[in-house]
């Protein structure tokens, strides 16, 4: 399809400005532009036309079944769009007068108060924009905790090699070294190893429960003793909160520090780059080190409380992604405590019964139950018949449906990981589970054709790797 500057300029404009009610500003000649402004030259028909092609071509949770292990692409039920389009939410400005926003500030405390509920934790901030961005936050949280305690020679996070990039990345981005415990056969933290790695220097561990090969370490209430008999204090990465919501509690695992991914597990829709909210809840300890501001509740009105010295500060301007929380508040409420647990429970069901019911034919990674997710490898095909990971996902494209996480985590060769979601029901589960078993006859009885996958959508394969190297990020005209 055709980009908005190749359409041919036919005269015809779509100028929707109102008429200058203010006197034109004279613009200094050497600011000023020398030739016209390059833009397309369209009608508001071919406009809208355009972006409804464009919609055509994208792939979206209510197109289909959007299996993104470690994504958690459950449906996001309209009801929290519908809150969040409230006049009382939408037209108003963080910097109003506290006394005119009351209800906006009472929807930011019951927020935080449900979360630091589900969580187990004692305080929490809304203000991180993403998962990442409240890793960094739970990390500058322990770093404060050190520093204040005049321990500065911890110097290291450990994470496990099965971790998302992130997690080292926050470490690294934090100042620390981040150091790698390996993960036994079974796809959980060594313990043994780990108990080598923990010392003096450990400012803290980095941990997914349920992991990122969506299996439960059980071992965590020993992990968590080693590390705090050590000095150190443990981070909750929240990602992977959906199987165990309503069941079980990070801050009853030990964890002092948790992030949530609110545009995975609580529904706000994410893709395409945010709107997230990575809300960061913590244990007492921490909690004077949280951003400001904080909101409180006195004689039965909210206000804002600046006033706290042992912050880290502002992580991000005024109070975090607002409307995404307003969706994320407006789940929690639907579903209450009762069906925050119904969804956990549906997750780990949907994801066995797809697990159970292809293992004869893929390879899984680990043999275990799983918790929301399963890990696929392909590297037996791979040294068979030459056919990848990459291979499989693309072919699911010919079927219009969206691949699983592909080569993610890194510790599994050729790995797809499966999340199904609880949104999914048993005819579309099994629907999937059809195309799945179907793709695998395909793509063994010829590889040469699965290797040039896709081949019925509008772009066929990519070169990803070019794309990755040299970029081009503008139009040539
Ligand atoms: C998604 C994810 C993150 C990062 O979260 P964003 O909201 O994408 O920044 C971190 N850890 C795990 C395990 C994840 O799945």
């Amino acid at each position: 399809m055709k980009l908005l500057f190749e359409y041919p300029d036919h005269g015809k404009t779509l100028s929707i400005l109102p008429e200058l009610d203010t006197p034109m500003a004279e613009i200094p000649d050497v600011i000023r532009r020398k030739s016209p402004l390059r833009l397309p030259n369209i009608s508001e028909n071919e406009l809208s036309r355009h972006f409804a092609e464009l919609e055509s071509q994208t792939f979206g949770v209510c197109d289909g079944f959007y299996p993104l292990g470690s994504c958690t692409m459950k449906y996001n039920p309209k009801i929290n769009d519908e809150m969040a389009s409230l006049k009382g939410f939408t037209d108003i400005h963080p910097l109003q007068p506290v006394s005119t926003v009351q209800g906006a500030l009472e929807m930011m405390y019951t927020l935080e108060r449900s979360l630091c509920e589900i969580t187990g934790m004692d305080d929490i901030t809304l203000q991180p924009a993403a998962g990442a961005h409240g890793e960094f936050t739970g990390i500058l949280l322990i770093k404060a905790y050190h520093e204040k305690n005049g321990d500065t020679d911890r110097t290291e996070i450990i994470v496990p090699v099965s971790a998302h990039g992130t997690n080292p990345a926050t470490a690294a981005m934090a100042g620390y070294k981040a150091v790698n415990a390996p993960v036994r056969d079974d796809g959980c933290v060594d313990l043994e190893a780990l108990k080598k790695l923990v010392g003096p220097k450990t400012a803290g561990l980095m941990l997914t429960n349920p992991n990122t090969v969506g299996l439960f370490e059980k071992d965590i209430l020993e992990i968590s003793k080693l590390i705090h008999d050590a000095g150190g204090l443990l981070y909750y990465d929240g990602a992977n909160l959906n199987p165990v919501m309503g069941i079980v509690r990070p801050g009853d695992m030990g964890f002092d520090v948790v992030h949530l991914n609110l545009h995975k597990t609580f529904s706000t829709p994410h893709g395409g780059g945010g709107p997230g909210s990575g809300p960061v809840g913590c244990k007492k300890l921490l909690s004077e080190f949280l951003p400001v501001p904080r909101i409180v509740k006195k004689d039965g009105s909210y206000d804002f409380d600046f006033d706290k010295e042992y912050s880290i500060g502002k992580v991000r301007s005024f109070y975090g992604n607002f409307l995404v929380n307003v969706k994320a508040l407006s789940y929690i409420l639907t579903l209450g405590a009762k069906g925050i647990r119904e969804a956990a429970e549906g997750s780990v069901i949907n994801a066995n019964y797809m697990r159970k019911s292809l293992d004869d034919l893929y390879d899984m990674a680990y043999p275990d139950i799983c918790m929301h997710e399963f890990v696929m490898t392909l590297e037996r095909q791979k040294k068979e018949k030459g056919v990848s990971a990459m291979d499989f996902a693309k072919t699911m494209l010919d079927y219009r449906m969206h691949p699983p996480t592909m080569y993610f985590p890194l510790c599994v060769k050729e790995a797809l990981m499966v999340e199904p979601t609880e949104t999914e029901s048993k005819q579309s589960l099994d629907e999937a589970i059809a195309v799945y078993r179907k793709i695998y006859e395909d793509v063994m009885a010829d590889p040469e054709y699965a290797a040039k996958a896709p081949h019925k959508t509008p772009i066929t394969r990519v070169d990803e790797v070019g794309a990755a190297r040299n970029p081009r990020l503008r139009f040539e005209f």
